[in-house]
């Protein structure tokens, strides 16, 4: 049943071969009711929002879809925690189509929770109301905070119930993205010796996203580069996405999956928040290693694409590989210095951010709080450790002095770099709870106060306090 709201669709992803996807439209709910509907975001795609949350809700929940739709799980393989699994797939995801916004930018419109697909082995193709409201929450978050990120377009409740270790509401989180295309797509061809595929995927994912690239090489080295720059940005925040498998890295460099995702707040390079990741394979500190690990595999499945010859294919993504290091080193350090107030670069620059990180490592400073008061010019910016902070400040003033602005400047370079408001864990957790229980306010204020997160926002001042002892999330799960 189609229904009248009209949105511009022109799906690629659907005009590629049979075996990358199955088609299949999702699987109806009985009582669709609208959460939230992210109205800027719908007005940068030029959709109505005004109809969206309206009759809207019917193709937000997936009751029924609107003209131009084409409905498909994507097929995809992946690296999980290290072992190779060559099929996964969308479980619990379903494509309906790819809009073209006004600026020319092509996104996907995908529905998380929409039901079983032929990928959802012993899954529900379900999600419950926490982990949508909690990538809702997250990844706009990301966004406010100027990192590449899928984003929320609307979150649903579907009136049905999702039974994990309890018995939970049902929701649906329609959800944007440059496209979904995954390291763990090409490795899904690549498993299969499907040199075809793979060259038809290159080119897909070339055209859309780094149209400026010359071949198969060119994307191996434009997506390390966008890897390279993001990992650093999560850095920059706090941020530990969990669950790094080559399923979840993007080949548009945007953040994707938000499961057991976390905001690290005392600060220590071995954080893990995750409760799957027992050894910490995917700990703060070990992002950039992980990342460079999973486009070694992008690499690998690219070979056949790269030199038909087999030893010149390698040396060149091995060579590709081989860069990213030295392109995270820069990444980070484009993040980190504008934290501590530089714009220019001096040799001494990372040593001198490394010197305040470890201040705060030995004891679990705040992240974010940390650099947000550096930024306000509080003396100590919350150390404990005065004298240790005082000896690092001497040599931060020498070097802002050599940066030759004004303190006004540097301050507001780094309020512009250190953000006050990120979805503290408790918070999320809170948002969650309340919405169980019907009440949606705590979620919407939450929200809006991450949509600001470099305003002061005096009236929120709460929501920078970090977790009183009995508040702190020591685990998160997917
Ligand atoms: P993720 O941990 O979100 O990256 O998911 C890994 C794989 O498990 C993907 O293929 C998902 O589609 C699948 N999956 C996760 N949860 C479910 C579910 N409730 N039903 C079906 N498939 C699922
Ligand atoms: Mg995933
Ligand atoms: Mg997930």
């Amino acid at each position: 049943q189609r229904m009248a709201l009209t949105i511009r669709f022109d799906n690629s992803y659907a005009r590629l071969p049979d075996r990358f996807f199955v088609r299949q439209a999702p699987v109806p709910v009985r009582a669709p009711r609208l959460v939230m509907l992210n109205a800027p975001l719908a007005a940068e795609l030029d959709l109505d929002a005004r109809a969206l949350a309206a009759e809207g809700v019917e193709m937000l929940a997936g009751n029924r879809l609107p003209e131009g739709t084409e409905p498909l799980a994507q097929a995809y393989a992946g690296h999980q925690f290290g072992g190779f699994v060559p099929q996964l797939g969308d479980g619990r995801a379903i494509l309906l189509g790819e809009v073209v916004a006004p600026d020319g930018r092509r996104f996907d419109l995908q529905l998380k929770g929409a039901g079983r697909t032929a990928f959802s082995r012993m899954g529900d193709g379900r999600a419950w109301l926490g982990p949508v409201l909690r990538e809702y929450v997250v990844s706009e978050a990301m966004h406010a905070l100027g990192i590449p990120t899928t984003r929320a377009l609307a979150a649903v409740t579907t009136g049905e119930d999702v039974i994990r270790e309890a018995i939970l509401p049902g929701a649906v989180l329609a959800r944007v993205a440059a496209s979904h295309i995954r390291v763990g797509t090409f490795q899904f061809f690549a498993a299969r010796r499907d040199t075809e595929a793979l060259r038809l995927l290159a080119d897909h994912a070339i055209a859309r996203h780094y149209p400026q690239a010359g071949g198969p090489l060119d994307l191996l080295r434009a997506v390390i580069a966008a890897q390279a720059r993001l990992v650093a940005q999560w850095m920059g925040v706090g941020f530990i996405h969990g669950v790094m498998n080559t399923d979840n890295t993007a080949i548009s460099g945007e953040t994707i999956d938000y499961g057991p995702c976390a905001f690290m707040e005392g600060y220590h390079p071995d954080t893990v928040f995750s409760s799957i990741d027992a050894h910490g394979r995917y700990a703060y500190a070990r992002q950039a290693d992980i990342a460079a690990w999973n486009l070694a595999q992008l690499a690998s499945a690219l070979l056949p694409l790269i030199d038909p010859d087999e030893e010149r294919a390698i040396a060149r993504a091995t060579e590709a590989i081989g860069a990213f290091p030295a392109h995270f080193r820069e990444e980070w350090l484009s993040v980190f210095r504008p934290k501590i107030g530089l714009a220019t670069a001096e040799d001494g620059d990372a040593e001198l951010i490394h010197r305040l990180l470890d201040l705060m490592a030995a004891e679990r400073a705040d992240f974010t709080n940390t650099f947000r008061d550096l930024s306000g010019g509080r003396a100590g910016a919350g150390l404990k450790n005065r004298d240790g902070f005082d000896g690092w400040a001497t040599d931060w003033r020498a070097r802002l002095g050599r940066e030759g602005v004004t303190q006004t400047v540097a301050t507001e370079r780094m309020r512009a770099a250190n953000p006050a408001y990120i979805p503290r864990n408790h918070r999320v957790e809170q948002v969650i709870a309340a919405a169980v229980g019907g009440d949606f306010a705590p979620f919407e204020r939450l929200v809006a106060i991450t949509a600001r997160p470099f305003d002061d926002q005096p009236e929120h001042a709460d929501f920078r306090a970090p977790p009183a002892a009995h508040e702190q999330v020591r685990r998160t799960f997917c």
